[in-house]
């Protein structure tokens, strides 16, 4: 970690980014240490590739994140929340000419990559790491920050019910309760309304689940057709696979989601993103992994490319070993 705040401190141009799609995290983890590095009087870019997801948009300095980056004028990158360089999308080539790359993390499957690494698998979030890092870094914690870094902390741990919740996320959180957040309004930004679209395709998604022969597996699907009818996009997902997770007897929850931009390379193959949820029996960052994908043991994720009856069949295949 030093060694990490010491070639902060000594760099000029900080590129700080994080997983493109991103949840309540990446985005939080972003913020908070890009105006960590502010009170350092260093210059930073915020880099996300993806639109910022409505329930965020009241995060502090949300505007400062750019889509697009010029990677020639940066010394350093800071990678936060990926498990793999990846996961930051379409800049990872720009990324990879960034002299010193560091990789501050949580997830299992976290591939290592980068010159530092401050990876923990324990903790609750990449929040959790970034707080303990702006700590040692000497900068003083001010209510943006924490409202970041609570916001980062709440989400991952779905409000204190995953099983990544620890010790350190109740410490945190009353921490930054005391620092001046108000649980109450974050809450009403990250859970509180739905657009009608979303309930519609709420809907559609819960008429979508299937169940294995053996009750063990549910798959849930959403399908580009569901968006347009619906008026919704991709950002409004949140949160629904855990109705396919909570069915009794149900040990791993998949939710298949049809790319939006997935080109088609023949009239039924297409780009799926395949989510993983368990209840805590399987190791599902292990099937991911196998498919290309990674992240926790009980949240994961993978991208396939194939027709849409052939990834449910290999998705019913798994549960036939429960
Ligand atoms: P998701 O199902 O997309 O919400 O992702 C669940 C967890 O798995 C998150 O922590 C993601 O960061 C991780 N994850 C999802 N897809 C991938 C992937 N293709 N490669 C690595 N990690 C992933
Ligand atoms: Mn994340
Ligand atoms: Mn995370």
């Amino acid at each position: 970690m030093d060694q990490i705040i010491r070639h902060l401190k000594n760099s000029t141009h900080i590129l700080v980014a994080s997983h493109a799609k991103p949840d309540g995290d990446a985005l939080g983890s972003l913020i908070a240490m890009g105006l960590a590095l502010d009170a350092l009087n260093k210059k930073t870019t915020l880099y996300n590739e993806s639109p910022i997801p409505a329930v965020y948009r009241f995060l502090p300095s949300v505007n400062r994140i750019v889509r697009h980056i010029n990677c020639a004028s940066f010394d350093i990158a800071v990678m936060l929340d990926c498990g793999n360089l990846e996961r930051i999308g379409k800049a990872v080539s720009a990324v990879r000419q960034i002299p010193v790359i560091v990789n501050i993390d949580h997830h299992i499957t976290n591939t290592r990559f980068g010159h530092f690494q401050l990876i923990d698998t324990s903790a609750c979030a990449t929040a959790e790491i970034i707080c303990r890092l702006i700590k040692q870094m000497g900068v003083p914690i001010d209510k943006a920050i924490a409202t970041s870094i609570y916001t980062g902390i709440l989400t991952d741990t779905g409000s204190f019910r995953f099983s990544n919740t620890n010790r350190a996320a109740f410490a945190i959180c009353q921490e930054m309760v005391e620092l001046g957040v108000d649980p109450f309004s974050i809450a009403r930004h990250v859970y509180g309304t739905y657009s009608l679209g979303r309930i519609k395709l709420l809907n559609l998604a819960l008429d979508s689940i299937e169940i294995s022969s053996n009750g063990k597996l549910s798959i849930m699907t959403l399908t580009q057709d569901m968006f347009d009818e619906t008026n919704t996009q991709h950002e409004d997902i949140d949160g629904l696979i855990n109705y396919a997770r909570r069915i009794e007897d149900v040990k791993v929850a998949a939710l298949i989601l049809e790319q939006q931009n997935g080109k088609r390379k023949s009239k039924d193959s297409n780009q799926f993103h395949v989510s993983l949820r368990t209840n805590g029996s399987v190791d599902v960052a292990a099937i991911a992994s196998s498919f290309g994908g990674g992240g926790h043991s009980s949240a994961a994720g993978f991208s396939i490319e194939s027709t849409l009856s052939d990834v449910k069949s290999i998705i019913f295949n798994l549960a036939e070993k429960w």
